[in-house]
């Protein structure tokens, strides 16, 4: 029955993942999986995260089947996140959220609700992307291509290459965006090129996915969900992917949302059912742990103090491990534009490091990069931002 299938590509995240377990170097240091790594270097258990959980198990509550769509306050909270508290668009009634399995499973029934509706529609994804994107659109049927995105000359977004590609795309496309965070280059459009995109996408009637995996990794909760609010307040229809992996620190837990903004209430009804019956087929209904614990946290009032200062406290470790690489390796070497890593957001950096310097980081340093040059700046620390520092200085010496 299966020997005729092919072997499937290792994908180069887990290619390095296994090279990495399988080296003995007491040095060695993986800046290859994005997972957000303390100061110690350790997967940092939430305070007010492991409080909701203790409250939760005290409860001792059955644990019977929770909703296809997950439980109203869930929902709403989720909602709040995304387009602020007080928003219009909250008692407009036009959007549908539904609990999912981590952001992957938002963007999977996503494209599963667009593939059944627009199964000819093409998808374009940034170039580079979360390397899954493509994976995803293509497996739910679409076809997908890239939009230019990033410049390498000044580690940036290359908003014009963007803007001119999208303006060409056929009415009806899928546009998949990064809200924030931008995975795998750090590099955000600012918020007058945002100003600027949103009502071209709605005159070019094209379908916006933006996909939210790190919200508050950014520049804080309220300020990385403003492309979110400003398609909101457009009053175009979309879709949102919300992952609460990286901001909860619940990677295993897959806890996620996708919501679905229509034109009003009653297509917002009509998509929230078709979405729930593709649901109910594929995995019935979504988990509870995970969920009931990010629940707890963002409606009790002191616990949701408790995480945002935890998690504008990872920001700012971030974003100092980004000033001292940034600061010293530009010193060092002013003609590689390595202050980017400064301006770039988020848990990752495309560092302009070439493959052969990438490579070299690995087999004589012991510090594994992707061979894109990308590094998870989330796992650098006040232990080991000397070594990163130094390894990518020798690799670039030559
Ligand atoms: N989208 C982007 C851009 C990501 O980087 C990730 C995870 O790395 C996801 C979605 C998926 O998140 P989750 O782990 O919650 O499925």
């Amino acid at each position: 029955l299966f020997a005729g299938i092919q072997d499937a590509p290792l994908d180069p995240i887990m290619r390095l993942f296994e090279a990495f377990n399988a080296d003995p170097s007491p040095k060695k240091l993986n800046l290859v999986v994005g997972v957000y790594t303390d100061a110690d270097g350790k997967v940092p258990r939430l305070r007010a995260v492991q409080t909701a959980e203790k409250r939760w198990i005290e409860k001792g509550l059955p644990k019977t089947y929770r909703p296809i769509e997950g439980t109203k306050p869930f929902r709403d909270a989720v909602q709040e996140l995304l387009f602020g508290k007080g928003a219009p668009i909250l008692s407009q009634n036009r959007a549908a959220t539904l609990q999912s399995i981590g952001g992957t499973g938002a963007l999977k029934t996503g494209a599963d609700v667009l593939a059944k509706l627009f199964p000819n529609a093409t998808v374009a994804v940034s170039n580079p992307s979360w390397e899954n994107h493509k994976a995803l659109f293509t497996q739910a049927g679409f076809t997908v291509v890239d939009y230019p995105y990033f410049s390498a000359e000044t580690g940036g977004a290359d908003y014009p290459a963007m803007k001119a590609y999208l303006q060409d795309l056929p009415k009806g496309s899928i546009v998949v965006l990064h809200a924030c965070c931008h995975n795998p280059t750090g590099a955000d459009l600012s918020l007058d090129e945002w100003r600027d995109l949103v009502p071209l996408i709605a005159e070019r009637g094209l379908i916006p996915f933006l996909d939210i995996a790190y919200q508050g990794f950014g520049n804080g909760l309220d300020a990385d969900a403003e492309p979110v609010r400003l398609f909101a307040e457009s009053g175009q229809e979309f879709l949102v992917a919300s992952s609460f992996s990286k901001s909860f620190s619940l990677y295993g837990e897959r806890v996620g949302a996708l919501t679905i903004v229509a034109e009003n209430p009653a297509a917002k009804a009509k998509v929230e059912s078709f979405a729930k019956r593709l649901v109910r087929a594929s995995y019935s209904n979504p988990h509870t742990h995970g969920a009931a614990i990010v629940e707890i946290v963002l409606t009790d009032p002191e616990l949701r103090a408790d995480w945002e200062r935890e998690l504008g406290e990872m920001r700012d470790r971030i974003r100092a491990m980004r000033e001292r690489m940034a600061d010293s390796l530009q010193q060092r070497h002013p003609e590689r534009g390595f202050d980017a890593i400064k301006t770039q957001k988020g848990m990752f950096s495309y560092t302009g490091l070439s493959p052969a310097e990438a490579t070299r980081l690995r087999e004589e340093h012991e510090v594994y990069a992707l061979e894109t040059g990308r590094i998870c700046v989330a796992a650098v620390n006040t232990h080991n931002i000397d070594h990163v520092i130094d390894a990518i200085d020798a690799v670039v010496k030559g």
